[in-house]
């Protein structure tokens, strides 16, 4: 009911079916959905939107609702694709400028004064006087344009961008300037996650089928219906995150056979299966209770899903479903394949050294992102495979661990210094477990992981942090637990000899349904001259005048700000409530919380800002640190 009423709101006058999305519909969208603060209500709107896409689109055309959905996330294309937007401050002004006729200066002094290049560009548009009025935007023309922003690489390309934004700024009317700024600048900032995005579209798909069906349902049967469209959209997408080839599936097959045609397919990597740390072995054992599990070595590398396709192409991602097979070219041609066509597995790149001894993951992360030369590595990496998630044309998910473990041993060999799988242990004492732990610190790796092998629960499950996975890390024995991936969003002038870089920082969270950045901390010891000199580097072309607006401030005061982007690995001794950060505010009280004597680990460059650590887990950590020290006054000794 909420949505259908919504439709109005969000509708514009004139579109007809088989029309082009009036870009004004979505500029309409996204200014209700920013005035909210309410997920309900956010959902609601997106849901209208799609809707109303859905009831006018073109007999059989699958494009309109696809690039709404797109522009609705900011994205051009599925991550693995790799094409972004994030067109740097002075570029934006440069195209303002020059489209609205007002000066550079102007420009950026309003700049300082709003925050927001977004409503700079829509003031701007809105105080200038226009003899025609312009041929309004559609959905098709913007994300075109953006797409070939995006795609035009180089120098010489500065001078295209800015005539492709001014010819979009051009046409811009009412609000839309705003949202095609913020939507060049890589964030909209009206606080849709892209949950709730996947939520609507289920929910606005559930909506049309069941006008089309004209059959009528009473309230608590729809519910259910919206809540299990969800559902199917939700595990379908982890499973395979690719609007390219979900939302036409969605379209023409609807949502209930989603299942069916959208799988796991090699070539598009799926979100991978996450682990939620525990603090010591005796808990993995409460956990697990009775239950079958296996202990495998915890590997310090980087994490590299492999795929090979039907063509025989082989594929490296990371983590964060990022193409790795130019940083990996050794990989990607020693992948052992006799006897398989197509297969997809889950596994830790390493780096080792000449006799293959393991080397910590700071080895590995002085390899080149991108475009590496076999003839030009120097340092080795070894592929430790720990899951098989695909087989010859099936999808392996909803197997148990032991079956898809023994499918990996079965058809792939271990190859000295190439390939190996994970070292694991079956054992189930308390000092079996110890033992083995042990060895894997002494043999380089950073500690335990812990999964459950039989039944539904060892199942693989995309995206989700699960409790049948469990991390056991040496460094929680000594700290709170896991450590935290936080973002770098402001910083302070370093002192005596480090006056010409940052000597301290500022860090924050992220909490993704909010869509936004919480400070959390200053961190500021533990620096060498050398990691300064390169934090500066990496830091500085991201400074800005002001906090960016999705970032909550408190009372946090950095000398300089930076766009969120950079995400650092942090540890801490302990964790406290804080009078004057905002992360977790309101999850364990009314205050934050902060860490105390945070200690830089390393840079994560495999996380994006949105993969940083959340409140919910930080509120987590910190509750498990006060039952623990409530408990017993002094840390456990099994851990
Ligand atoms: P998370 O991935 O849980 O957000 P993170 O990226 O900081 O956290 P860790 O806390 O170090 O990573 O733990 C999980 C990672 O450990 C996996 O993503 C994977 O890269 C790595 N790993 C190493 N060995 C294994 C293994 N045997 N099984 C699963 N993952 C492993």
């Amino acid at each position: 009911e909420a949505a259908l009423s919504k439709t109005e709101a969000v509708d514009v006058k004139g579109w007809k079916e088989g029309d082009p999305v009036p870009y004004t519909a979505l500029a309409k969208a996204f200014s209700l959905i920013e005035a909210t603060t309410k997920r309900i209500e956010k959902t609601s709107l997106l849901t209208s939107l799609f809707l109303l896409v859905i009831r006018r689109r073109a007999k059989g055309d699958t494009n309109s609702l696809l690039q709404t959905v797109y522009l609705c996330i900011n994205k051009l294309c599925p991550d693995y694709v790799g094409i972004e937007l994030g067109i740097g401050e002075s570029l934006l002004v440069k195209a303002i400028a020059e489209s609205t006729g007002r000066s550079l200066a102007t420009i950026k002094a309003d700049l300082k004064k709003e925050g927001d290049l977004g409503l700079v560009a829509m003031h701007s548009k809105n105080s200038q006087k226009t003899l025609f009025k312009p041929k309004p935007l559609t959905v098709p023309f913007v994300f075109t344009n953006l797409k070939e922003i995006a795609l035009s690489t180089g120098h010489s390309s500065q001078g295209k961008k800015v005539s492709i934004i001014t010819k979009l700024l051009a046409a811009c009317q009412g609000s839309e300037a705003k949202y095609i700024v913020r939507s060049l600048e890589g964030k909209l900032r009206i606080g849709n996650a892209e949950r709730t995005v996947l939520v609507a579209l289920a929910h606005a798909a559930v909506l049309a089928e069941q006008e089309r069906s004209n059959k009528r349902m009473n309230k608590e049967r729809l519910t259910a219906r919206l809540e299990e469209g969800a559902h199917i959209l939700k595990s379908v997408y982890s499973e395979l995150p690719s609007y390219d080839l979900v939302i036409p599936a969605l379209l023409e097959t609807g949502i209930d056979k989603l299942r069916e045609h959208c799988k796991l397919v090699p070539g598009v990597p799926l979100k991978p299966m996450l682990a939620k740390p525990t603090k010591a072995i005796g808990e993995v054992l409460d956990r697990f209770d009775e239950k079958r599990f296996t202990c495998e070595y915890k590997y310090d590398g980087e994490r590299a899903q492999v795929h090979r396709l039907e063509d025989g192409t082989v594929g490296v991602f990371s983590r964060n479903s990022e193409d790795m097979s130019t940083k990996y070219p050794d990989l990607v041609e020693n992948i052992p394949h006799e006897g398989t066509k197509t297969f997809v597995f889950d596994a830790e790149a390493v780096a080792i050294d000449k006799h293959g001894k393991l080397l910590p993951f700071q080895e590995l992360s002085k390899r080149k992102r991108k475009d590496v030369k076999v003839e030009d590595i120097e340092v080795r990496v070894c592929l430790f495979a720990f899951d098989l998630l695909y087989l010859n044309g099936e999808s392996l998910l909803q197997r148990p661990l032991y079956e898809r473990r023994e499918l990996l041993r079965q058809h792939f060999q271990p190859v000295d210094m190439e390939f190996d799988f994970a070292k694991a242990s079956d054992a189930e004492s308390l000092d079996e477990i110890q033992h083995f732990m042990e060895q894997s610190v002494k043999d380089g790796c950073e500690g335990l992981m812990v999964k459950m092998l039989e039944s539904e629960a060892s199942f693989y499950e995309p995206s989700r942090r699960s409790v049948n996975w469990l991390k056991v890390k040496k460094d929680y024995l000594a700290g709170i637990g896991d450590s935290l991936d936080l973002v770098v969003v402001g910083g302070y002038h370093g002192k005596g000899k480090r006056t010409n870089v940052y000597g301290a920082f500022l860090l924050a969270c992220y909490d993704a349904d909010a869509e936004e950045y919480q400070t959390i901390c200053k961190i500021g010891t533990g620096f060498s001259d050398e990691m300064l000199q390169s934090h500066y580097e990496a830091l500085k072309p991201l400074e800005i005048s002001q906090p960016r607006g999705d970032v909550k401030v408190g009372g946090a005061k950095p000398e300089v700000w930076f766009e969120p982007k950079i995400v650092w690995e942090v540890l801490t001794a302990d964790l406290s409530l804080s009078p004057i950060y905002p992360a977790a505010q309101g999850l364990v009280g009314e205050r934050g919380i902060s860490l105390r004597f945070p200690r830089f680990l390393r840079v994560r460059d495999d996380k994006s800002a949105e993969d940083a650590t959340g409140p919910d887990q930080i509120a987590e950590m910190y509750e498990r640190q006060v039952l623990s020290g409530s408990k017993s006054g002094k840390k456990k000794k099994d851990g």
